[in-house]
């Protein structure tokens, strides 16, 4: 089971940006109001993750450390209902075999669980504080994997990998503060006061929000919200299309293209607008099972969704110029 994990770890966890998406996605699915991240020469020494969620009790806390212990899903059939952003239950069990795993968790009514883990080894187990939340340190990243370890590139790099992933939360959970620092030092914060616009504005600047246009369109199966950059506010990469779906951040090719399309002619050639698109289904339409890192996602109604999105970034704009 612990070579299973470890070979798991290599496709959960890819590197401290991996560690740091995984537990802020376990925070969100706890309920958390906030998370705060603590780096360490850019997680590649430290990551501590600690967060005000509903916690766990002794039992739960062990499990968790299972491969494909998830408390989300309990059947099959759940599978197809995911609104959670974790359900594979791989992220704790991976984690913890590729790291030297501190955990101290409670659900606020008694003394907590605190227990230590090294390379997916329980090392001791006993009680926290009863403080309503989860606190998670995972130090020495890669230490029993050393090729993995060898991979790994600059601070720079590696904190620039955490930041695109703080800001993709960001977006997709605007309700949610985040805080971060790195060597002490606050590198990122948001105000969890659920405003978008903000989450925008603290990313990409305040003249960009300045230029976002809201967008809205309700029909039976998909609810699309967020806004879209004039095209002025164009970019040369399709790195400042966000696309959320379900609170979950995704990748999707035809997605963007039908975005760029309904900007049409509006942008010159090669370039990408500032787009942020929050889109709700129903679980049953999406399928996020395709992939470990849940970014890439299979739609049932894909045709419908793509005109959808292009006729209303397209109707945007008509509106703009009228
Ligand atoms: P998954 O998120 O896919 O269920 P994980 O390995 O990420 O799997 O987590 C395993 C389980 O541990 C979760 O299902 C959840 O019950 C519990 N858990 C993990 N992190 C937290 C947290 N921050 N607060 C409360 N419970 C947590
Ligand atoms: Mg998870």
């Amino acid at each position: 089971d612990h070579l299973a994990n470890k070979i798991a770890a290599g496709e959960v966890v890819e590197r401290p940006a991996s560690v740091v998406k995984e537990l802020v996605e376990n925070s969100i699915d706890a309920g958390a109001s906030w998370v705060k991240v603590d780096l360490v020469e850019a997680g590649l020494q430290r990551i501590r993750i600690i967060d005000d969620g509903a916690g766990m009790d002794e039992e739960d806390c062990e499990r968790a450390f299972h491969r494909h212990a998830t408390s989300k899903i309990t059947d099959e059939n759940d599978l197809f209902h995911v609104r959670t952003l974790g359900f594979r239950g791989e992220a704790l069990a991976s984690i913890s075999a590729v790291s030297r795993l501190t955990i101290q968790t409670s659900t606020g009514e008694k003394a907590g669980t605190k227990m230590e883990l090294e390379g997916g080894h329980l090392l001791s187990r006993g009680k926290s504080d009863a403080r309503k939340g989860t606190d998670i340190t995972v130090e020495e990243l890669f230490f029993n994997t050393p090729a993995r370890l060898k991979y790994m590139k600059t601070i720079h790099t590696e904190l620039g990998h955490v930041t695109d992933v703080l800001n993709r939360m960001s977006l997709a959970h605007p309700d949610v503060q985040i805080l971060c620092t790195h060597n002490e030092k606050q590198i990122f914060k948001t105000n969890g006061r659920g405003d978008l616009l903000q989450a925008i504005a603290n990313i990409y600047g305040m003249n960009v929000a300045k230029k976002m246009i809201p967008i809205h369109t309700e029909t039976a199966d998909f609810k699309v919200d967020g806004y879209i950059a004039k095209p002025e506010v164009y970019r040369a990469s399709r790195h400042y299309i966000s696309t959320i779906i379900n609170g979950r951040f995704i990748r999707s090719i035809p997605l963007n293209k039908a975005i760029l399309q309904g900007y049409h002619t509006l942008l010159p050639i090669g370039k990408s607008p500032i787009v942020v698109l929050n889109i709700d289904m129903d679980p049953i339409l999406v399928d996020v099972n395709v992939h470990p890192s849940k970014m890439e996602v299979r739609f049932s109604k894909e045709k419908e969704l793509y005109d959808l999105v292009e006729e209303t970034v397209r109707q945007t704009f008509r509106k703009q110029t009228l």
